[in-house]
């Protein structure tokens, strides 16, 4: 097991990070809520790969969340999560409490314009500003030479790209796979809130998905009918209650009629109250060929 440093303060962050800096290593930074899964493993196993020194932070960032979200009962498991990115390979634990991130008389937010107000930012629409926020403080203490992402939350990782271009950041983004458990549900820290039923009900998503990229294979390109199957399936969980159902182009995440080159599909789905995500992207090439989308798209 790798040995790794648990550090809480930005001080010690940003000298831990001189040291590693100075002796020409190449900085990984994978930020996270903790409740460590193999989706967060697979990032900072990615980075480990990739770089020399990997920073995991586990934060549950309070702006993130709505007032009537589950930000009170989000899971939290610090020790295992700390050994297992230890196991993963990381270096260093970054694992601010809420006043080392938001200090009395913090006033400051980043926000990505329009990409942050459709999808998810429809029904969440303080979400993104959160997240943009505490990323870019994250960038500016870590000054990661990279900084993985996962596919599954695949608008947050657009939102966030456009930041670093808008910015002027020096971080490469590196969107990874999402990582699935054996019967397709998107791995998650909120599946862990599902009840036996829901839980056995929730890979319809993935099925959906699936379903409507058979359909796009075999030639359709309408994305009312294409939205119309999905809803179809989610809603043959009789526990599934749809928030949105959605094909966006992947530059501004506005809606499309027809399906043309690069497309997302993406659904949000409450079980409970619990509400679940997940997405696939949609090559379509001039023969109607489709293609899984290519990591870092
Ligand atoms: P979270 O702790 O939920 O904020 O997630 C931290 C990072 O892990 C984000 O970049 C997520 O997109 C990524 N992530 C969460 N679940 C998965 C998954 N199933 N597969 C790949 N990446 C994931």
């Amino acid at each position: 097991m790798q040995k790794i440093r648990t550090i809480r303060t930005i001080a010690a962050l940003k000298k831990a990070l001189r040291q590693a800096r100075d002796k020409g290593k190449i900085i990984g930074l994978v930020p996270t809520m903790g409740a460590l899964h193999e989706g967060h493993l697979s990032l900072i196993r990615r980075s480990v790969r990739q770089t020399d020194f990997t920073v995991v932070s586990i934060f549950i960032n309070p702006t993130q969340f709505a007032p009537n979200e589950d930000l009170s009962s989000y899971p939290r498991s610090l020790n295992r999560d700390i050994r297992l990115a230890a196991d993963a390979g990381a270096h260093l634990a970054f694992v601010p409490a809420g006043e080392v991130m938001y200090p009395e008389g913090f006033r400051t937010e980043v926000a990505v314009k329009e990409l942050s107000a459709t999808l998810c930012g429809a029904s969440r629409p303080t979400h993104f500003a959160g997240v943009t926020t505490v990323v870019a403080k994250l960038f500016n203490m870590v000054q990661p030479d990279r900084a993985y992402f996962g596919r599954k939350d695949a608008q947050q990782a657009f939102v966030i790209k456009r930041m670093v271009r808008d910015l002027d950041m020096s971080v490469r983004i590196v969107v990874c796979p999402t990582v699935r458990e054996s019967d397709g549900l998107a791995m998650s820290s909120r599946n862990a809130y599902l009840s036996a039923s829901q839980r056995a009900q929730a890979p319809v998503l993935h099925r959906a998905l699936l379903g409507a990229r058979a359909e796009i294979r075999s030639g359709q390109r309408n994305c009312a009918k294409l939205k119309t199957l999905v809803r179809r399936t989610i809603n043959s969980a009789n526990e599934a209650r749809i928030d949105y159902v959605e094909i966006v182009d992947v530059c501004k995440l506005q809606s499309v009629r027809e399906l043309k080159e690069k497309c997302l599909l993406a659904v949000a789905v409450f079980f409970g109250s619990t509400r679940l995500i997940d997405n696939e992207i949609v090559n379509v090439y001039p023969k109607g060929r489709t293609s899984h989308a290519v990591a870092n798209a």
